[in-house]
């Protein structure tokens, strides 16, 4: 049984709610006429930071094409797809025109973060700039052929890029990451990074490398970091992370033994909590103030679904 059926309202960047209307991409021409309508709205960002504009009532990512603050030095410009039938895209502004961006009244640079973590704009909103900015951060790294060297072009309204020498197609990455609760009955195993604020604790996590299944990163990840052992993993949720273009794999893992070696260059500690512990990490209750990830990371809610298993078991 999955504790996480469904989609927590407040996981980020899981929302995207628009019609990637991917049959459209490979209609240039028809692509062009879309952006052109009257109800044609873009995303706009200033390299990795997404350009938001003043309202009355807030602030609004959206941006009519006459609105687009230094369209004519734009870079590439991509098909996000339609909301309710109206065209949805994002464009791309160099990093360097970020001091005139900021002077520009009305206009508001916020990172994608910190995007995330206020939530000034609605959660579908919030997951299309995630989309946006893991293709656009794509396009800008990815200007040359990985083949033969010479420059690619953006195709298909920005999901793919064309080699101009020797014609290989390259397509966006995403970037598998497992990120785990390792268990033993009703304790749970949270380690913190170096580079984690005081006091923070979290699910270990990792890369998937290639040829490894899902669950064999899981044990190999737990076992490099904390050096423990782990048997049965179950996958249980998952989250788009647009830093820079990942996939969170979500799994809770059984441990088979709990003594715990750290290595020193990833993981700065890592213990085994309560329940009663873990549930007041979440909640920033803790007793010695230690604290566990945000609701708008996955971790919050691996912690969370995890709590509610054993809480079932005991109940
Ligand atoms: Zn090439």
């Amino acid at each position: 049984v999955l504790s996480l059926a469904g989609v927590p309202d407040d996981l980020g960047f899981v929302h995207f709610a628009w019609d990637r209307a991917a049959q459209r991409r490979e209609d240039a021409a028809g692509l062009a006429s879309l952006a052109a309508l009257d109800d044609a709205r873009f995303l706009a960002f200033c390299g990795e930071v997404p350009v938001l504009r003043e309202t009355g009532a807030g602030l609004d990512a959206l941006f009519q094409a006459a609105d687009i603050p230094l369209r004519p030095a734009g870079l590439e410009q991509v098909f996000l797809g339609l909301e309710d039938g109206a065209p949805r895209s994002a464009l791309l502004l160099p990093p360097d025109a970020r001091p005139a961006l900021e002077a520009t009244a009305g206009l508001v640079l916020m990172d994608l973060r910190t995007i995330g973590i206020k939530r000034p704009l609605p959660q579908p909103i919030i997951s299309a700039l995630g989309c946006a900015k893991a293709l656009l951060g794509w396009h800008m790294k990815h200007r040359f052929c990985a083949h033969c060297g010479q420059p690619t072009e953006a195709i298909c309204g920005g999901w793919k890029r064309l080699c101009t020498a020797c014609g290989t197609e390259h397509f966006p990455r995403t970037d598998p990451v497992v990120i785990m609760l390792v268990t033993d009955g009703d304790r749970c195993l949270l380690g913190r990074s170096h580079r984690f604020p005081p006091g923070m604790y979290s699910c270990l996590a990792g890369f998937l490398e290639p040829g490894e299944t899902i669950e064999d990163a899981v044990r190999r990840e737990v076992l490099e970091e904390v050096g423990v052992r782990v048997g049965a993993v179950r996958i249980v949720a998952n989250q788009p992370w647009p830093f820079p273009m990942s996939l969170m794999i979500g799994a809770i893992a059984e441990a088979q033994s709990t003594a715990i070696t750290l290595d020193p260059a990833e993981i700065e500690d890592a213990r085994w909590f309560s329940a009663a512990d873990a549930a007041a990490m979440i909640d920033h209750t803790h007793p010695e103030g230690l604290t566990a990830p945000i609701t708008m990371a996955i971790a919050h809610h691996i912690v969370r679904g995890y709590l509610a298993e054993v809480a079932a078991a005991s109940g």
